[in-house]
């Protein structure tokens, strides 16, 4: 896949470290998911490399933070462009190294790129205020900053989009970055760099650490524990933003953290049901279910449930598994064998506890690495099977029956989470009621698909701190500082 790229110089293997391309001592592989073939062999970094990283993006951040927003605005628009001219290479690598088809990866690309051109615009409008003096002799000011060195740590389901969603508001602002994406998806990060450079981003304000698992757990500690790092964004986990978390509270760090969800998707007896079926498609099995916004959890009140799950199920047998890159293929692989595994785990638990199987529900075997799943529907799915508390990650849609509007709040809420949530009503009361009482940060009302640029991305409860994207995704970066002038 990757023989067929049209700049062959976007496939680098190595680190960036102050402008430089720097390898380590060893290096990790990286394999298709599709094939389990290796793809390439990036440099292995560790903590050595990520203290000079940090020293590079410390050097780099007076000057950068002294150019106007307009001129940092200049190479952040001439990167958008860049990515959007090599879109279909760039599209090219991720489907390699992270699974999900063509048309997605290239989706994810030109998503990722509209970040660089919202913030580049955002970053000449970090108004500051005056304050109406309660003294004649003094005047109040606020005026916000760049607030230093930041370091962002991405997973791989978005290996693009959540390191733009990261990197642009923070260059846009002013501050320098140090990035260190995820182990399976490195080569996308780097190719995005690669064009960072081509776009004359200056040494040392953009650095990347590629490492595989071991080397990340070393790079994250060095990270935390710095002092020059003043913000650490991070996108995973809840369990790994938990230890990145405890690590930071040492030098008291500013956090923007975007963790895991189990989103419900509410249907209402007065939804468009056709239009409710095409949302759920679309919000649970893009990306083969790996989004931490996919549909987790699908609700269906009982006057519909039945006519729901019937069109629902012809949608879901239509798909088509296999190799991200054949045309026609909507569900690529899932990225490791433990993702594989835990699908088989919910799904096992949900039919020995009675759920009923109407698509899906075992490994497409013969297709390459084997780390394929069938899209998968399950009905009849009760609050203590697996797949009701814990994010699947993967592409099964479990069903649940409800009654009332009240029961379904509450059983939508049951869960330490609060990222996205859907539901599906023509009643326009029911929509407000409904849209206030979902304890979410993001909640789609007759849509499956809510991410874009220009709206606040995040969750509330144990989904994270902070917001991406909006014009809220940049004060992260800002320090807010007061100036009291007196003797007036
Ligand atoms: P996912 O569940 O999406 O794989 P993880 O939370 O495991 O997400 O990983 C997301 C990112 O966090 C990756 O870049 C990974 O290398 C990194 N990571 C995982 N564990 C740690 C850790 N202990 N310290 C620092 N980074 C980590």
């Amino acid at each position: 896949a990757l023989a067929a790229l049209d700049d062959a110089s976007l496939l680098r293997q190595q680190g960036l470290i102050n402008g430089e391309w720097v390898g380590g001592e060893t290096r990790f592989p990286v394999n298709d998911p599709a094939t389990g073939q290796l793809l390439a062999e990036v440099s292995r970094l560790g903590a050595a490399e990520a203290e000079s990283a940090i020293a590079a993006a410390n050097a780099a951040w007076p000057a950068w933070r002294s150019k106007t927003a307009k001129e940092r605005a200049a190479i952040l628009m001439r990167w958008h462009q860049l990515m959007l001219r090599h879109a279909d290479d760039l599209a090219r690598i991720m489907t390699a190294e992270q699974g999900k088809p063509l048309a997605e990866a290239r989706g994810e690309v030109v998503y990722g790129a509209s970040f660089l051109e919202w913030f580049a615009e955002e970053g000449k409008r970090v108004y500051g205020e005056t304050i109406p003096t309660t003294d004649n002799n003094k005047r109040y000011l606020v005026i916000k900053q760049a607030m230093g060195v930041c370091a962002a740590i991405t997973p791989w389901n978005f290996p693009i989009a959540m390191i733009t969603r990261k990197v642009a508001p923070a260059l846009a602002a002013g501050c320098t970055v140090v990035i260190k994406p995820a182990e399976a998806t490195p080569l996308s990060a780097l190719a995005v760099a690669e064009l960072a450079q081509r776009a004359g981003l200056p040494a040392g304000v953009l650095n990347v650490l590629t490492s595989d698992a071991q080397g990340s757990i070393e790079i994250g500690q060095v990270l935390c524990q710095s002092d020059v790092v003043r913000h650490l964004s991070f996108t995973g986990s809840t369990e790994v933003g938990r230890i990145l978390m405890r690590q930071c509270a040492p030098t008291v760090k500013k956090l923007s953290l975007e963790l895991g969800g189990n989103a419900p998707f509410i249907v209402f007896d007065d939804a468009d049901l056709d239009a409710a079926v095409e949302g759920a498609m679309a919000s649970k099995y893009r990306n083969a279910g790996q989004t931490c916004v996919c549909a987790n959890r699908l609700y269906v009140q009982r006057g519909v449930y039945d006519a729901f799950v019937e069109k629902l199920s012809a949608k879901v047998v239509e798909l088509k598994v296999g190799n991200g890159f054949e045309p026609g293929v909507n569900v690529g692989p899932l990225i490791d064998a433990d993702a594989v595994a835990k699908v088989e785990s919910h799904v096992a638990d949900a039919l020995a506890k009675g759920a009923r199987l109407l698509a899906g529900g075992y490994r497409a075997e013969g297709l390459g690495s084997g780390q394929f799943y069938a899209p998968t529907l399950l009905a009849d799915v009760k609050a203590d099977m697996l797949c009701a508390r814990e994010e699947t990650f993967g592409p099964v849609a479990p069903v649940f029956c409800f009654d009332t509007e009240a029961e379904v709040i509450e059983a939508a809420n049951a869960t330490e989470f609060g990222l996205a949530s859907y539901f599906y009503s023509r009643d326009i009361g029911r929509v407000f009621r409904v849209g206030e009482a979902l304890e979410y940060g993001m909640v789609g009302v007759n849509t499956g698909l809510i991410s874009t640029a220009e709206v606040p991305f995040g969750g509330v409860k144990q989904s994270g701190l902070g917001r991406e994207g909006a014009h809220q995704g940049i004060d992260d970066y800002v320090e807010v500082k007061y100036l009291c002038l007196g003797d007036i």
